[in-house]
């Protein structure tokens, strides 16, 4: 069942680390929430029937950012086109700072019934050096104020190996996190993303990347402590209470369908790839000319679907390969017989149950892994 994502691209200060299309003038947020609007109807005309949806994503951005009234409209004009599944996953991506228990009591009513929120650090030096715009004490005031306004679904984002940063200093934040006990936390190793101006410092010399052993020490702490604390890791970076993993990650990365709107919002639906254009002006403009703000398609090959499959799968909950088998015509085992039975003996991989699985010390290598598998399906088009 496919899901639907919108981004929403207003925050009102940028992170220091950050890539995703957002701006900072949010005068332009009520002709946004219109043309959006206008891009739910411009892509109706593609549907043939009324979907089904199992889950609606709203991310950013800081969709938080949004009035009552105008996610209801947006949530309204989804209606029109686009049935709900009874148990229909729907969340917003909330940020310290710009929601009171009042905005999440009326997101409750709307029928959000998940929030993702975005505490990254519980230290103030590292929240600095981020550029986040909310201190400690709000990031876990966000997470009383969710409970306080109904939520019993509630994630929290966290970003480690910072530079410099040590284990005491994850240590600290996840302790303090885990009294506060989230159903579902992600945990994301910083990265320097070209462009943003954490990159650009490090250029010029002003900070510097952790070495890999640090990473790597960071994140099987990360993964052990949230182990021990009862939390299953069900993604590389995702771990999550029972019953409460994020369904609508999971359908990205079981290569389900999914439908974007707004500005630089990817989509997958019906084996083509789209993607709007990440520029507001663009994206007024085109919507204005009763135009869809796509800025580009790929229809996936086998090939493409394959690696697809092999790298989310793997990520993630690992892979059934009897089924890649018939969907895909391949053997994919006896293609990479040797590497597995080596992954496999040296326990970065589990082979059992119908499952090819990479175990925690596995997920530290898994784009080494991933490539190495995909190199050897080689003769496969
Ligand atoms: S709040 Fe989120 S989307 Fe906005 S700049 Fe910071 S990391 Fe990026």
């Amino acid at each position: 069942m496919p899901g639907i994502y919108i981004h929403i691209p207003f925050c009102k200060k940028k992170c220091s680390y950050c890539d995703f299309f957002s701006i900072t003038d949010l005068q332009g947020v009520e002709r946004f929430v219109r043309s959006l609007s206008k891009e739910i109807d411009l892509y109706s005309t593609q549907l043939n029937s009324k979907p089904l949806v199992n889950t609606v994503f709203l991310g950013g951005g800081t969709p938080s950012l949004l009035k009552t009234i105008q996610l209801e409209s947006i949530f309204n004009k989804l209606k029109q086109y686009y049935q709900f599944n009874d148990e229909l996953e729907y969340t917003i991506e909330c940020n310290p700072g710009t929601i009171d228990k009042q905005k999440l009591s009326e997101y409750k009513s709307l029928g959000v019934n998940r929030l993702s929120i975005g505490i990254q650090s519980l230290i103030p030096k590292e929240l600095g050096f981020l550029g986040r715009i909310h201190n400690p004490e709000e990031a876990l005031n966000a997470i009383t104020t969710g409970r306080e306004a109904g939520f019993d679904n509630i994630s929290t984002d966290i970003i480690f190996s910072l530079p410099g940063q040590k284990v005491s200093d994850i240590q600290y934040t996840l302790e303090n996190l885990l009294e506060y006990k989230p159903n579902h936390i992600s945990a994301y190793n910083l990265t320097f993303e070209k462009g943003t101006p954490l990159f650009n410092r490090m250029q010029s010399g002003k900070v510097h990347r952790n070495d890999d052993e640090t990473d790597a020490e960071i994140f099987e702490y990360v993964s052990d402590k949230l182990a021990y604390s009862g939390y299953e890791q069900y993604e590389v970076s995702n771990f999550a209470f029972d019953g409460k993993k994020c369904r609508h990650n999971l359908n990205y990365w079981n290569g389900g369908e999914y439908f974007a709107f707004g500005p630089s919002a990817h989509g997958f639906v019906n084996g083509t790839r789209y993607w709007n254009h990440r520029n507001l002006k663009k994206y007024f403009m085109m919507i204005d000319d009763n135009s869809l703000p796509v800025e580009g398609s790929e229809v996936l090959t086998k090939r493409q679907m394959l690696e697809e499959r092999i790298m989310l799968g793997l990520r993630c909950e690992g892979l059934n390969p009897e089924k890649l088998n018939s969907e895909f015509e391949i053997d994919l085992l006896s293609l990479n017989q040797e590497l597995i039975n080596n992954l496999v003996n040296e326990k970065l991989m589990e082979n059992g149950n119908q499952k090819l699985r990479l175990t925690r010390k596995g997920y530290l290598l898994s784009d080494e892994i991933i490539t190495k598998i995909c190199a050897g399906l080689s003769n496969f088009k």
